[in-house]
């Protein structure tokens, strides 16, 4: 009987294989009539994220979304770009052939042969039907064909090498590598946010936890310039830089808070002052939000973190909004919120000495139960409003573009 003549055996040389990115998504796949929209939007930021790098095209398929990469394509910036999209839950470089199997087995032998493995899997799919052959017999004539060429053995649960086919109507796949994709939803899916940010490490975090649940975040920074120097302006900047490579479009508003500021210190007792800030910053930037059409606010704030950050004062601070306010880290502990601080590249810009606005002429230990009767007394002595309108109107917008094609 005539044997297939393996690749390996007959030292075929080397030819560069046209190269796509298979992208897999999954929470967008369980969407239903709302999928292609969701779809739509990941191809889109693949193709925003990748801009320059050398993607020649970028279009879903059924099951998953491909990115057609030019043959001097660099996949290291590729993969790291392809990293930041959201939505995208794993994603390999594949390279690609003709749906048939003589092609699929040579090509499978070349990427075998990049690589040393004693166990192996295969793992084949077909998403066209119609092909010969169905999954089970690829994975069990694919592989008695590795095991003759390499001598290396079977191993289903726990393999060195796991070489995945993909078998479609025009095209087959072959691939060895998955890497992990930035999960959560394609950004600009889920509407748009005004995030308090601070220079601190929290609110980034928090930023880039609604980002990654698909909505676009407005940034929004208080600071008490010329009160203090305004380092926590340039770390603002730079923090909203960082963050727009997550979301491609970045609007930062830095307000001024120092009048409010004056304001409060001659009216609110010390220990009640950090509430007192919060609902005016929630009220500013609730003004900033319905300018922006963003639909709710954002805080980095985590659940008895600080004094201020009691389920008490959190419950009087949302007393001044009138939009739901999200706490996305609500339930996180801090070390868990540096390891994602670290993670998503924002840890250093946070940790630069900076002057929080709200520890101006604030206690030491400021009061953990403020209740709301307290500080609407204390309100009650401020035109509110005024100072509201007139610090939402004075903030400066900067803006952040990542390139387009
Ligand atoms: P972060 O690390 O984000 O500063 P934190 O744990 O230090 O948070 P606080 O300083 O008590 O907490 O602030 C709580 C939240 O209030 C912040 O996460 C942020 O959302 C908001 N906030 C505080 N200061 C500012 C500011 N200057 N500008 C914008 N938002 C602020
Ligand atoms: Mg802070």
């Amino acid at each position: 009987m005539a044997r297939y003549n393996h690749p390996l055996a007959r030292r075929m040389t080397k030819v560069q294989q046209p190269r796509d990115v298979l992208v897999r998504f999954h929470e967008i796949g369980l969407k239903g009539k709302n999928q292609p929209m969701f779809v739509r939007r990941l191809v889109e930021n693949l193709e925003r994220a990748t801009v320059g790098l050398g993607v020649e095209r970028v279009w879903a398929t059924r099951m998953l979304v491909r990115m057609r990469l030019a043959p001097e394509a660099d996949w290291d910036a590729v993969r790291a770009r392809t990293a930041t999209v959201f939505g995208a839950v794993k994603f390999s470089l594949a390279a690609r052939t003709e749906p048939d199997y003589d092609h699929i087995s040579a090509l499978l032998g070349e990427t075998a042969s990049a690589r040393i493995f004693s166990t192996f899997r295969i793992s084949a799919n077909r998403t066209d039907k119609t092909f010969t052959l169905t999954s089970h017999d690829l994975n069990v004539r694919l592989g008695d064909e590795i095991r003759e060429a390499t001598g290396a053995r079977v191993d289903l649960s726990h393999p060195e090498a796991d070489f995945r086919v993909v078998v479609g109507r025009d095209d087959a796949f072959v691939y060895a590598d998955d890497n992990r994709g930035a999960g959560g939803l394609p950004v600009g899916t889920g509407g748009k946010v005004a995030v308090m940010m601070s220079g601190g490490i929290d609110s980034p975090v928090a930023a880039w936890r609604m980002m990654r649940r698909g909505c676009k975040a407005v940034l929004v920074h208080f600071h008490a310039f010329p009160l203090v120097e305004g380092r926590s302006r340039d770390k603002a900047k730079e923090l909203a830089e960082l963050l727009n490579a997550w979301q491609y479009d970045t609007r930062l508003h830095l307000v001024p808070f120092a009048d409010v500021q004056r304001r409060v210190i001659l009216e609110v007792p010390g220990p009640l002052r950090v509430i007192a800030y919060r609902r005016f910053m929630v009220r500013i930037a609730e003004a900033i939000a319905a300018r922006e059409g963003a639909q709710a606010l954002v805080t980095g704030e985590s659940l008895g973190q600080v004094g201020s950050q009691t389920l008490r004062n959190i419950a009087t601070v949302d007393e001044a909004a009138s939009m739901p306010i999200f706490r996305p880290l609500v339930g996180l502990d801090k070390s868990e919120i540096i390891d994602q601080a670290q993670a998503i590249g924002t840890y250093e810009t946070s940790i630069l000495p900076d002057e929080d606005c709200c520890t101006l002429f604030v206690p030491r230990s400021p009061a953990t139960a403020v209740k709301p009767d307290q500080i609407a007394e204390c309100e009650a002595r401020l035109d509110v409003s005024a100072l509201v309108a007139e610090a939402a109107a004075a903030a400066e917008v900067f803006e952040y573009h990542a390139p387009r094609a």
